[in-house]
């Protein structure tokens, strides 16, 4: 699994994800959201997806 936020500059700086996920989802100095594990264990996938589904700006994406 890959996971990415695209196109980063859209990101409303809520913090969700990172809430969501913090093993993937951090917030930089800028508040931006930024992932600080591109490709983490199986085990965070549901994390991962509720994420997904509640980033408001929808620029989460998980490819397999
Ligand atoms: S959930 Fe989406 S909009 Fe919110 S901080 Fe994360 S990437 Fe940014």
């Amino acid at each position: 699994m890959k996971v990415k936020i695209e196109p980063r500059d859209e990101c409303l700086g809520d913090g969700i994800c990172a809430d969501e996920c913090p093993e993937v989802f951090e917030m930089d100095d800028d508040g931006l959201a930024i992932v600080v594990n591109a490709t983490p264990s199986e085990d965070l996938r549901e994390a991962i997806q509720n994420a997904c589904d509640e980033c408001p700006a929808e620029i989460i994406s998980i490819e397999e």
